[in-house]
């Protein structure tokens, strides 16, 4: 079999072989800068080669090397903190290579292979293991770092294992005679395994009040956030990647804006994380596509990153998964799949985009993984539709595959209401799964109360209509405290300003206490109103401006006891 060939045709970030008869996704250096590149079709004696690296001034006739290797990604300690290209070049190991400006042809390990590792063994030498378990542990940053027998020795028994400082290179243990390293290579496209999948019946906590209370996602599920420009996705992503309760953070980043990479490459390394206080990077890995770099690279990197969060899941993490945005890896698709001259489909995007769109959310779980922990990726994925019209291809495919729907409103940024989850056409499919995690955890109250708060803002949207057509003076006084109630729902509640040192993170016992507070009130109301008290004397005591502000005081919970208390005391002073 040949692995040396020819270039036979160059279109842009797709170039044609002859003569290296290579089974479909190998990677292939490509001319006399050797390029890096996957084969992505094969037609008789053609290769079609999809290429990650700039390919102006490669011509015909230079020739092609195949590596017989599967785009694949190095798995070990080093990863946290790392921020990569999409084919896991680290990027401040390339700046440092040639600068700002990537040239081509650099290739770059994933990890560091010099650096060393404290590696503590967890097995003992004459151990029976199998694929998956641990079999020691390395300290990296604030995350114990599980090394895991790799997926290719079955079942086996430890023949030697060792203590001490090691690179990623140096075996660390023999198994059946084989040597391991702390060092795993995975091909991307490859899903890792797990030995069960499970329900996802358990919510990543985000302390956004919106999504827990609202539309909670549950920890290995699948959620996108679609929205025009400037709505907020970045926003949510990273307040997600912040506060939520997962362990890992993988983030890629494809770049909407020019800048916007540079900002979060800029802005991730400042985030703190609220748990340790240190830097957020130290238990992320992020990736990162700038505009500048070719879409082959951008189309790879989603499975980079993807199989970066199986390794920790593996290793009993769970990890949230953030896609910013999806739109630009699709995109992707659609410009290489032009270049291969394929049907296009709707819109131009290839018939397999939703194909792959599912491919990549399945690979979301919750699962028992084989080390025997539990695990979970849950994956967030931001659509940017251009001029915000949700109706278009890449958002209409990725709704029919994620459970859960976060869609971001213009209106409601017109009208500065952040974040802008629009809570009538947003939804969750993991409601029902997660009843039973909220009752036990929260609250038995919990269900009932959100399910009355959803009913108040669902009735306020109708009696807007009437309001528009014949003003809130015509209303009864009873569905006049019905828009006022909603209003608490909004301002109070659903409003949470991620800037804001307190009101950014909400812990979900908080969440039940100011919803649980709303519904005071709202019955309080209605007792009132059946005594005879007009609705404008309800509306305005005073203790509801102290309840808006609530949610900024420093002391928040103590400030909410006030509020009830306060609560009892002016309706009393009613009659009531
Ligand atoms: P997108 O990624 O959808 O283009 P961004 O996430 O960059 O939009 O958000 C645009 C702007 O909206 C932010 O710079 C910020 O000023 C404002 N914003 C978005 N979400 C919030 C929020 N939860 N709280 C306060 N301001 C927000
Ligand atoms: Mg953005």
């Amino acid at each position: 079999m040949s692995t040396e060939g020819v270039i036979y045709r160059v279109a842009g970030p797709v170039v044609t072989a002859t003569g290296i008869s290579p089974r479909m996704y190998d990677v292939v250096h490509v001319g006399n800068e050797r390029l890096m590149g996957e084969v992505i079709k094969i037609v008789g004696d053609y290769s079609i080669i999809q290429v990650y690296e700039d390919t102006s001034g490669v011509k015909p006739g230079e020739p092609v090397t195949n590596t017989g290797r599967s785009l694949a990604v190095e798995l070990g300690p080093g990863l946290l903190t790392s921020v990569y290209d999409g084919i896991q070049r680290p990027l401040p190991v390339l700046r440092d290579k040639m600068g700002d400006f990537i040239y081509r042809g650099v290739s770059a390990p994933g990890l560091d292979h010099e650096k060393k590792w404290d590696f503590e063994p967890t097995v003992k030498e004459g151990d029976e293991v199998s694929a998956g378990q641990v079999i020691g542990t390395v300290q990296e940053g604030p995350m114990v770092h599980k090394i895991m027998v790799p997926i290719d020795i079955k079942k086996g028994k430890v023949d030697k294992i060792k203590t001490g400082n090691f690179t990623v290179d140096e075996v660390v243990a023999t198994i059946d005679g084989k040597d391991v390293t702390m060092l795993q290579r995975w091909p991307v496209r490859v899903p890792r395994p797990v030995d069960e999948k499970y329900q996802p019946d358990v919510p990543l906590v985000t302390g956004l009040r919106v999504l827990d209370t609202m539309f909670p996602l549950a920890k290995g599920g699948t959620a996108a956030i679609p929205g025009a420009f400037g709505t907020g996705k970045t926003v949510t992503q990273q307040s997600l990647a912040k506060y939520s309760d997962a362990d890992i953070v993988v983030y890629i980043g494809c770049g909407e804006r020019g800048n916007e990479m540079t900002e979060v490459l800029t802005e991730f390394p400042n985030l703190e994380d609220p748990k340790t206080g240190e830097s957020l990077m130290k238990r992320t890995v992020l990736i990162a596509n700038t505009s500048n770099m070719p879409v082959a690279a951008r189309e790879a990197s989603v499975y980079t990153g993807m199989t970066i969060a199986e390794y920790f899941r593996d290793m009993g993490y769970n990890v949230a998964l953030m896609a910013d945005s999806t739109s630009r890896w699709a995109e992707a698709m659609r410009e290489i799949s032009s270049r291969l001259e394929e049907m296009p489909g709707e819109e131009g995007y290839p018939a397999y985009l939703a194909g792959r769109l599912s491919e990549f959310y399945e690979r979301a779980c919750r699962a028992k993984t084989l080390c025997g922990a539990d695990g979970s990726i849950s994956v967030i994925g931001a659509v940017s539709p251009p001029g915000g019209d949700l109706s278009e291809p890449v958002t209409q495919n990725t709704l029919r595959i994620v459970r859960v729907f976060w869609a971001l409103d213009t209106k409601l940024r017109e009208r500065r209401h952040f974040p802008t989850i629009n809570w009538l056409t947003s939804y969750t499919m993991y409601d029902k799964q997660l009843i039973a995690w909220y009752k036990d955890n929260i609250a038995d109250d919990f269900p009932a109360l959100r399910a009355w708060a959803m009913q108040v803002l669902q009735k306020e949207s109708e009696l807007q209509e009437v309001v528009q057509m014949v003003g809130s003076d015509s209303l009864p006084d009873e569905q006049k405290m019905t828009l006022e109630v909603a209003k608490m729902i909004r301002e109070i509640f659903l409003q949470q300003n991620a800037y804001h040192p307190v009101d950014c993170y909400c812990p979900i016992q908080r969440q039940h206490v100011m919803l649980g507070l709303i519904k005071k009130y709202s019955d309080l109301s209605d007792k009132a109103l059946a005594a005879g008290v007009q609705v404008d004397k309800i509306a305005y005591l005073p203790v509801r401006s102290r309840f808006n502000q609530a949610k900024y005081e420093e002391n928040v919970d103590a400030e909410l006891a006030a509020v009830s208390e306060d609560m009892d005391k002016q309706f009393a002073e009613l009659g009531v």
